[in-house]
């Protein structure tokens, strides 16, 4: 079983993603210096950074178009002065009523049966749109002693029978953390599934390795892989690559997206990303509207247009390659599915 040259490329790919990771450009004027684009037309208030700061992966922003400010995957991480407090005073900062929802630090519970963990306190992008951008991360990122009572918790209630990580995004921590917090949560009997919720294999493709693939096929929980994609374009063959990989190994793939104003928010590009999704295998599962937090307000699209969209989709598409539209309502039962 000694292949050198499988090895070597493990290592070469382990490597990869780190190094991408560290080195994501976090400079506005490079971002636009990279695509050509003048910074003299985006003026930008210091507080837009001090409070969200910029981050882009490299890979994600290779795949963007050059001299194009409507770019739809540059739009989804370019910080703007219409996300100032001023400009938006209805929002606020949680919108989710998440912070009830919080009984040991790392850990949400919500909805029956299900426990989200907040497994990493940051991501391989800064999404501009993000409802979590003010979360309280440094409270709900536990050290190894504190898992332990997020461990304890879980094995409490038999009724909980799927974990899911996401974060932050759970990919953005290493596979031996990963690993490590799997074997323990394994040894919990009523737990049956394990979720992750990541955007990560789609900003950094080679994030997928086979020291994640081991841990994730290595374990008795059953694995689903929901991704978060908003638009085709995000989906080159590098990510192809990526997501052959996990479904290779027989890995559940869904997909949830968010409806962006300037992003997605017509029914061509919601069918470019539907039909591309299901070429590599995934499934869409929900099309989100915004969580009125405070900063997107120039992303919302309203409910009205949303309901209008996915019927559109309906006439066009097979009925499982139309996402469910949903949105969170603090204290319901469930994701409000809207269509
Ligand atoms: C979205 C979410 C879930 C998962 O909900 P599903 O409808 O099962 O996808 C679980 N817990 C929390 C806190 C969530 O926000
Ligand atoms: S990847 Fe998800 S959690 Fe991270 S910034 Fe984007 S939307 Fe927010």
């Amino acid at each position: 079983m000694s292949d050198p040259v499988f090895q070597i490329r493990n290592i070469d790919a382990a490597e990869k993603w780190q190094q991408i990771l560290a080195d994501l450009v976090t400079d506005p004027k490079e971002l636009l210096k990279i695509l050509d684009l003048d910074p003299a037309h985006l003026p930008l208030d210091p507080q837009v950074l001090e409070s969200f700061p910029l981050k882009v992966p490299r890979p994600f922003l290779a795949r963007m178009e050059k001299g194009n400010w409507q770019d739809p995957l540059l739009r989804q991480v370019l910080p703007l002065d219409q996300e100032l407090p001023a400009s938006d005073t209805l929002a606020t900062r949680d919108p989710l009523g998440e912070e009830d929802s919080n009984p040991v630090p790392g850990l949400l519970h919500k909805y029956h049966g299900r426990v989200l963990l907040t497994v990493a306190p940051h991501c391989a992008v800064h999404c501009r749109y993000c409802f979590r951008r003010h979360f309280d991360y440094q409270r709900n990122t536990p050290g190894r002693q504190a898992w332990q009572s997020v461990i304890d918790y879980i094995a409490r209630d038999p009724q909980i029978t799927e974990v899911i990580y996401s974060g932050g995004d759970p990919l953005a921590a290493g596979d031996r953390q990963l690993a490590w917090l799997t074997a323990s949560l394994e040894s919990i009997p009523h737990l049956r599934r394990l979720r992750i919720h990541t955007r990560t294999p789609i900003m950094i493709p080679q994030r997928v390795t086979s020291e994640l693939l081991a841990w994730l096929t290595g374990t008795r929980l059953r694995p689903v892989l929901v991704l978060h994609s908003n638009h085709a374009r995000e989906l080159d063959e590098q990510v192809a690559d990526a997501i052959d990989r996990l479904s290779a190994n027989g890995l559940t793939l869904l997909n949830q997206s968010v409806l962006l104003k300037g992003v997605n928010d017509n029914p061509q590009a919601l069918i470019e990303l539907s039909e591309r999704l299901f070429e590599l295998g995934v499934l869409p599962y929900y099309l989100h509207l915004l969580d009125p937090v405070q900063g997107v307000r120039h992303f919302e699209v309203s409910e009205a247009r949303g309901l209008q969209l996915v019927e559109q989709l309906r006439h066009r598409l097979p009925g499982y390659l139309v996402p469910r539209l949903a949105r969170e309502v603090a204290g319901a039962a469930a994701k409000l599915t809207l269509a």
